[in-house]
């Protein structure tokens, strides 16, 4: 059975890992041709592979996103290869939370170049395709789908500067609906509580353990339980924007 995304391209970002790599495969699935973005080659050539064994089309773009240069030239090379662009899933980011005394200034920077500057980056180098696709016929409407986070939602101790990112991952995808949404270009925000991912191992080792113990008890959700949110909101029909979505455990208060 042909899938809802037949004829499209996605963009993925943060496709080496946790959410951006089980959102390629879902999406690959629908029938999307995929770009897969990160930094780390040999993993998103591999889940290219993968793809194509499974008889989608892939490329693996490697890229970091924090310049603005290289975020550009991975939309490039993804429209070169597929001649389109559908939809832009923005789900590189990192965490790293911890006390404000003890935290380094360069994981800060990390934070708003990864989670903000990365996106913004990748959002404007694809609109004009975006837009294109929108405009061209076919399912008539493009997506941009941003992976913020509830902690863009409520901030908490030691998570201010993730907090901030994220609160402006929300903001930014909010502001971007209302201005594009009459050109057919649906922006959506989907924000997670806890996913078991490598996301919270890069912290410094304090964080790792106040992060433990905030989640302890707590069945954390999957990948692919975020995958399948951003699939249901690119396969909808054009009618039907689905602006914001939030995703917790269930165990998660
Ligand atoms: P992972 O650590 O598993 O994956 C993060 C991805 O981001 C990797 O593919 C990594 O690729 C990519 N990335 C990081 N830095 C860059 C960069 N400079 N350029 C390009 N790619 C980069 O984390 P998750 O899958 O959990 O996170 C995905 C998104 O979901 C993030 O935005 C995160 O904030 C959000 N989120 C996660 C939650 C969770 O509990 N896991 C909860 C709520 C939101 P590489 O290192 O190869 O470049």
């Amino acid at each position: 059975m042909p899938g809802t995304l037949d004829s499209t391209v996605a963009v993925i970002t943060g496709a080496s890992s946790g959410i951006g790599r089980a959102t390629v495969l879902r999406l690959a699935r629908e029938g999307a041709a995929v770009a897969l973005v990160a930094r780390r080659a040999e993993r998103v050539e591999q889940l290219a592979e993968e793809v194509a064994e499974r008889g989608g089309r892939a490329v693996a773009l490697t890229a970091d996103v924090t310049r603005a240069d290289a975020a550009a030239d991975a939309v490039a090379r993804a429209v070169e290869r597929f001649g389109r662009l559908d939809v832009l899933v923005n789900a590189a980011g990192v965490m790293l939370n911890g006390d404000s005394l003890r935290a380094r200034l360069d994981e800060w920077d990390l934070m708003v170049d990864v989670n903000l500057k990365g996106l913004l980056y990748m959002t404007k180098a694809a609109l004009p395709h975006l837009l294109d696709a929108a405009a061209s016929g076919g399912r008539g409407v493009a997506d941009v789908v941003n992976v913020s986070s509830v902690a863009g939602r409520s901030a908490a101790p030691t998570v201010a500067v993730y907090n901030a990112t994220k609160f402006g991952v929300t903001a930014a995808t909010e502001s971007w609906r209302q201005e594009y949404a009459p050109h057919g270009v649906r922006f959506s925000v989907v924000e997670p509580g806890a996913v078991d991912t490598e996301l919270f191992g890069h912290q410094q080792q304090h964080a790792q353990d106040v992060e433990n113990d905030r989640f302890a008890g707590v069945e954390k959700l999957h990948p692919e339980d975020i995958a399948d949110a951003i699939a249901y909101i690119a396969t909808g029909p054009r009618r039907r924007a689905v602006n914001e979505v939030v995703i917790r455990p269930t165990d998660q208060a």
